[in-house]
């Protein structure tokens, strides 16, 4: 079967890194593809497995010589995806997760044939200023940049091939598990029986032939 990309986007607090980590634990058919970013660690985030840390001048670089697969400004960082990372996970038998925003998902799409699309959208308005600490100690500067994000984001949810509602956790992971079992299932990505049928094709033809014309 023909591995493919599989590109996860939600506003922040929609819950698509909750689901990426579900899947990628329960399906051994998928690998996620770390990111390089130039903001700062967070508590307990680790180099190399949640994000590659890297300085505004290394991100620069890499960008110049084509490192990245697609990268956009974020929040006033910049997030990139390694194109490497993708090619590795691929040529291992794998679908690759993209956890990426909307731009960076318009960018995989244009350059690359094999993707498919998921926007997670929050339940509701008041679920998204909840998952987004509204009522938390952040500064009103803050949240309101976050809102006006996801207002942004939530806009561009039709250009995906799929929106999952993530109102319930469990349902939605069961949903975007669906989603790539179909997309897995597809003609074009199963080459194994795709080569089985012309050997099916072969003996069919063989049988019918060996058979006395009536
Ligand atoms: P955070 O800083 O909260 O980890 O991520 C902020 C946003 O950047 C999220 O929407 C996340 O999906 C997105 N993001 C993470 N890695 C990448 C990347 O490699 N490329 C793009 N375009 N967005 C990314």
């Amino acid at each position: 079967m023909t591995p493919f990309v599989l590109i996860l986007s939600s506003p922040s607090g929609g819950g698509k890194t909750t689901i990426a980590r579900t899947l990628l634990a329960a399906r051994e058919d998928l690998g996620y593809s770390v990111s390089a970013t130039t903001r700062p660690p967070r508590e307990g985030e680790q180099e190399g497995a949640d994000y590659f840390f890297l300085s505004r001048n290394e991100f620069q670089r890499r960008a110049a010589e084509g490192e990245f697969l697609e990268w956009a400004e974020y929040s006033g960082h910049w997030y990139g995806t390694p194109r490497a990372e993708v090619d590795r996970l691929l040529a291992a038998g794998r679908h690759v997760i993209l956890d990426i925003e909307v731009q960076g998902a318009r960018q995989v799409r244009e350059r690359r044939s094999d993707v498919v699309s998921i926007f997670i959208l929050p339940p509701s308005v008041d679920e998204l200023l909840a998952r987004l600490g509204a009522r938390g100690d952040q500064p009103p500067q803050a949240l309101k940049r976050r809102l006006r994000q996801a207002v942004v984001e939530i806009d561009a949810a039709r250009e995906y091939d799929y929106i999952v509602v993530n109102a319930d956790r469990t349902q939605a992971v069961a949903e975007v598990a669906a989603i790539i079992d179909a997309e897995a299932h597809r003609a074009r990505r199963q080459t194994a029986v795709l080569a089985a049928i012309a050997d099916f094709k072969r003996e069919l033809v063989e049988a019918a032939d060996g058979l006395a014309e009536q």
